[in-house]
């Protein structure tokens, strides 16, 4: 079990500033959250390691942003139009709709009633018209996954960087899925974020390349504070694979609401691209495609050791950035006994992760000698790119230290009249996990927090 359960985490979140409901002041919209100040940072810090141990770190990846809105061609080709849907069933007494997997014994989860329907598939697509006219005819979908766009995109990267396999193509963006039941907070919602990278390799390889990413990625979920015990790898059994899939493994964590899919790792074969190929009779494809008349382009690449042209498989690591963020907050989540009958509420995140790396505190509120003080270290320590610094003006140290122990700010520096009457002048320093202080120079602070956070 979790430290936290999903209402203690909820409650932080709004209380904080991590995460609101949509339209709350007019009740909500179901499935859709929107990231306060803190939760904005936090998504993005996540965002922006990914990107970069997948992108910057590799010399094999190039990165892509496509489009949202999607050509309805797109999903037709790719199977999305026919199979992405989810069986549903109705209750007749209640009208509630459900998954048919969320029913157990027969029974309505929501009155309890067995007068249920039997299950009809469900498309899990927005639909929405595009032109100025809704006649129906004219219309589009919001993207279900981000990868589609890498693989109509593949000739157009490939010519431009001249890339070679096995290389990647990676994407973090929204995605958007008609959920029938949304729920567990950010778990499952309609609107979300992937980050995902489309690995080409040549066919044949794509077993060694499933393992390879499967131990990268379980790695790098290690780096940013999940414990490997808290995590599972399922491997999805042949009858429960996705229409694309040849094997996928999930990367599953210990949510508060139980061990759930953080992150798919799918080996897609050429299923995507074959599917939108120009000239698929060309080709010895491993996958059974539609045939595709419309396409104008052969998503194709030279294997120059068997004098041949090539549809590459893929191999997908595609992770919900929005369960990412659930999951580090979850782990990092700590309730600490302060021996005097207190609790100390602080969340251990991984510093590069924390909304607010820094917290200047002034002893004392409104003192224009410290504050004039607070505003040049903060102006200094922007200048070392860590990310977000935080200026206060409580007046109150303990509120502040409390505060910043709660949303995960790992050092706060208080600016006392030791300061501006010492030379040289020093700050406290405190961390937020040991809550040891000690007292730095002013001017050792860039080193200081540069060997800290970089
Ligand atoms: P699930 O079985 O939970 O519906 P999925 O297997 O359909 O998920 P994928 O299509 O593999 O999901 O998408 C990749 C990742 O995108 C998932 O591992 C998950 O982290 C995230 N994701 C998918 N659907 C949602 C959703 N409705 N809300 C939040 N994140 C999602």
């Amino acid at each position: 079990m979790s430290a936290i359960s999903m209402d203690q985490l909820v409650s932080l979140c709004k209380r904080r500033g991590f995460l609101f409901q949509n339209a709350d002041i007019y009740g909500g919209l179901q499935g859709v959250y929107d990231y306060g100040p803190l939760g904005v940072e936090l998504k993005n810090n996540l965002k922006a390691a990914w990107w970069r141990a997948m992108v910057y770190e590799r010399d094999d990846v190039e990165g892509l942003d496509a489009a949202i809105l999607t050509n309805r061609k797109v999903l037709h080709y790719s199977g999305h139009e026919d199979t992405f849907s989810d069986p549903m069933t109705d209750c007749r007494k209640c009208k509630g709709r459900f998954r048919a997997d969320h029913i157990k014994d027969g029974k309505c989860p929501n009155c309890g009633s067995t007068d249920m329907t039997e299950p009809r598939p469900f498309n899990l697509m927005f639909k929405t018209a595009i032109g100025p006219v809704d006649d129906g005819s004219s219309f589009g979908y919001l993207r279900p996954e981000t990868a589609q766009a890498i693989f109509t995109q593949f000739k157009n990267v490939v010519d431009s960087t001249s890339r070679k396999l096995p290389f990647g193509i990676a994407q973090i963006g929204k995605s958007f899925r008609n959920e029938i039941t949304p729920r567990n907070f950010i778990f499952r919602v309609r609107e979300f974020e992937q980050a995902e990278l489309e690995y080409f390799v040549m066919p044949g390889e794509d077993e060694k390349w499933h393992e390879i990413w499967k131990e990268k990625r379980i790695k790098w979920w290690l780096e940013q504070g999940l414990v490997r015990e808290h995590m599972n790898i399922y491997v999805t059994p042949k009858e429960d694979l996705a229409h694309y899939s040849k094997a996928t493994y999930d990367i599953e964590y210990q949510f508060p609401h139980g061990m759930e899919e953080l992150e798919g790792i799918a080996n897609r074969t050429d299923y995507d691209l074959g599917n939108h190929t120009k000239g698929q009779d060309e080709f010895e494809l491993f996958s059974h495609c539609h045939e595709n008349p419309e396409s104008t382009q052969k998503l194709c690449i030279r294997d120059e050791e068997n004098n041949r042209w090539v549809v590459p498989f893929v191999i997908e690591p595609s992770m919900g950035v929005d369960r990412g963020v659930l999951a580090v907050m979850t782990e990092a989540y700590t309730e600490e006994d302060m021996g005097d009958g207190s609790k100390r509420i602080v969340l251990k995140l991984k510093k590069h992760l924390a909304p607010i790396k820094v917290a200047v505190i002034p002893l004392k509120k409104n003192n224009e000698q410290i504050m004039s003080k607070c505003h040049e270290i903060k102006q200094n320590l922007l200048k070392l790119g860590i990310g977000r610094v935080a200026l206060e003006n409580t007046g109150n140290i303990g509120k502040a230290y409390r505060r910043h122990d709660e949303i995960g700010t790992p050092l706060c520096l208080t600016v006392d009249f030791e300061t501006i009457e010492n030379s040289p002048e020093t700050v406290t320093v405190r961390d937020r996990d040991t809550m040891e202080q000690t007292r730095v120079p002013v001017a050792d602070l860039p080193n200081f927090l540069r060997d800290y956070f970089l």
